[in-house]
């Protein structure tokens, strides 16, 4: 039992151990794989397949030739994706291009340790450039200026002798394709569509790289006679039609980091590579040599500004414009904006100074006229306090220089009177009684204007004290009561208000109040005309007396004159008046807190309202 048991550990244990070693071979394995690999970047222009087809022995030579690294092809069709794993150290070496070589020597230190030697119709060549061609058959097109406004095909605006090399022949030729054409396709797939596009006359010309003409021409599918070269040019120990200067072929690129040695071992395992060795007849190469001058490519790239001399400019000026025009006119636009409303917010203030200055001065001015106002008012003050104190003056000792010998001439005309009486001279009699009569309106006259200059001065003493108002009219009446009959006038009288109720009042001037009104219901009555005298409570405390008369009345444009002093609106000459006593009645009214209102209808009557406070 124990022994099974150990057996079944040991086992186990075992087991382990095995999986472990197994699992740590693999691991260095592995890790000594990848430190050994070495990475060659591969521009695959004619696709994944195709390009690890013709190059993937060449990786597997290299592998053989130093064996202590493992060489493989890491093919990538699009430049800019080629450039970017470049750029994150992903390659070793990189086989691409020129342009797109001459890129990653400006951005990332690469050099070139060899160049190709291509292999075109069995011969070696260094060197390439572009073709441009139209049909033969095209009698419009005989020269490069023939090209304004014609249709031009190419596989790609990035190709470099597929392209770039044309579009810079031309312009050293003062030639602008992308102006003049009138319209550039490009196919995007490979070179040979570029040709039958031309072929079937889709354009009017075409441009791809030299010897590809001569290639399909070989292999049967064009007639080489069937197209025409435009700007045909020659070169020595170059038999391909050409219509540029000629470029270095692709070179074989060691990366900055890469080591010279291995960079060194792995040039001179391609120098001496034999051109009948299974790498170079798949690759289609003849062989390597020292690397050629990129210089031209570089130069042709600056002229177009493309790849690393995109941002290349002859002038600050040119860079601006053309790498950041948008940014130009924004910022240029935005500094118009700017300076407007500087403009604008800097003419406001000029307008709020000028403004300001304006009201300082109005200011100014205003206060001087205020303070020369005032000082008028001050002068006017004066003036009116010297004249009010004149007249005070004035009427105090007019009071009694003319009552004096008013009431002197009063009596000794009462004593002619009482004279004549005795002889019965009645014509004398009635003449000293006229002399009476008007002495005595006279001297009314005379204490009614003393009177109401006395309340207009605030110097009217009232003593405001409670009155029993229902006892102060019952007492009136009666004094009127005479003169009532004399005209034959009915007084009635009403009052709803208790006997005991007083109001808030001066008695002496209260009395003159009623006296007022109640003599001028009669004078301004009829012979057998009424007066009817109500007091009712009102809600608010107050105590209302009505006196109605069934007189004269008063024309309406009249009623709001009559309170004021010596306004007599009555068409009758045999009332004798002075024009003051409402005046007085209204001061007085007022005096006592009261009010005084009048309605009245001409030819009908006049009824005259007090409201005064009744006493709680
Ligand atoms: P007068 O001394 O002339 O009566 P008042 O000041 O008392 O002065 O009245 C001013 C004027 O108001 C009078 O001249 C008269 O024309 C008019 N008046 C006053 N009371 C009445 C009234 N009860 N009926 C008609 N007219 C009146």
């Amino acid at each position: 039992m124990l022994g099974d048991l150990s057996s079944t550990i040991l086992d186990k244990s075992f087991k382990l151990g095995l999986s472990l070693l197994i699992f740590l071979v693999l691991f260095i394995y592995t890790s000594f794989a990848t430190a050994d690999t070495i990475r060659i970047g591969l521009r695959a222009h004619i696709g994944m397949k195709k390009s690890m087809q013709q190059w993937e022995q060449t990786a597997d030579y290299l592998s053989e030739k130093i064996p202590e690294h493992k060489f493989i092809m890491v093919p990538i069709v699009g430049i800019p994706e080629l450039t970017e794993e470049a750029a994150q150290g992903q390659f070793d070496f990189v086989l691409t291009n020129p342009s797109s070589f001459v890129e990653m020597e400006l951005r990332l230190g690469a050099t070139a340790i060899l160049t190709l030697r291509n292999k075109r119709q069995g011969r070696p060549y260094t060197k390439f450039g572009a073709v441009i061609f139209t049909r033969k058959d095209n009698d419009k097109i005989n020269e490069i200026a023939d090209l304004k406004h014609k249709r031009v095909v190419a596989v790609s605006k990035a190709a470099f002798g597929g392209w770039r090399v044309v579009v810079s022949e031309l312009l050293n030729e003062g030639f602008d394709i992308y102006k003049e054409a009138m319209h550039i396709s490009f196919t995007g797939g490979i070179q040979q569509d570029v040709v039958s596009i031309v072929s079937l006359g889709n354009a009017d010309a075409g441009v791809v790289r030299t010897d590809m003409l001569e290639r399909m021409a070989a292999e049967g599918v064009i007639d080489f006679d069937d197209f025409k070269i435009l700007n045909k040019k020659t070169t020595k120990n170059f038999p391909f039609v050409h219509s540029s200067q000629l470029y270095p072929e692709w070179p074989f690129v060691k990366m900055r980091d890469t080591s010279s040695l291995l960079s060194k071992q792995v040039a001179l395992a391609l120098l001496t590579m034999p051109s009948n060795n299974p790498a170079a007849i798949a690759g289609k190469y003849v062989g390597w040599t020292v690397p050629e001058d990129y210089q031209p490519v570089h130069k042709l790239m600056k002229q177009l500004k493309v790849g690393p001399y995109r941002h290349h400019h002859e002038s600050l000026f040119d860079y601006i414009f053309d790498d950041y025009l948008i940014h130009f006119i924004v910022a240029v636009f935005i500094l118009i904006i700017l300076t407007v409303l500087v403009l604008y917010i800097l003419s406001i203030n000029r307008l709020l100074a000028a403004e300001k200055t304006k009201q300082d001065k109005l200011m100014n001015n205003l206060e001087v006229r205020v303070a020369e106002r005032t000082q008028d008012l001050l002068v006017a003050k004066n003036i009116a306090e010297n004249a009010s104190e004149a007249k005070s003056l004035f009427l105090s000792s007019m009071s009694h220089e003319l009552r004096t010998p008013l009431n002197a001439v009063l009596g000794f005309a009462q004593l002619i009177e009482l004279d004549a009486k005795e002889r019965h001279l009645t014509e004398m009699g009635d003449n000293v009684d006229e002399i009476i009569q008007a002495g005595h309106h006279l001297l009314e006259l005379i204490n009614d204007v003393l009177d109401l200059s006395k309340i207009e001065e605030g110097k009217y003493e009232l003593k405001l004290i409670p009155v029993g108002i229902n006892k102060l009219i019952a007492e009136t009446i009666k004094l009127l009561e005479t003169q009532a009959k004399e005209k034959e006038i009915t007084i009635s009288y009403k009052t709803e208000v208790h006997e005991q109720r007083e109001v808030l009042a001066d008695k002496r001037s209260i009395k003159q109040v009623f006296i007022n009104l109640i003599s001028n219901a009669i004078k301004y009555n009829h012979a057998n005309g009424t007066i009817d005298i109500r007091v009712v409570n009102t809600k608010d405390d107050y105590c209302k007396v009505t006196i109605t008369d069934s007189g004269d009345g008063i024309a309406e444009e009249f009623l709001g004159v009559i309170f004021d002093p010596f306004q007599r609106v009555t068409d009758r000459t045999d009332i004798l008046g002075t024009g003051v006593g409402l005046a007085i009645t209204k001061n007085l009214v007022e005096l006592m807190d009261g009010e005084i209102q009048v309605e009245s209808i001409l030819g009908k009557g006049s009824t005259f309202t007090i409201l005064l406070k009744l006493v709680s």
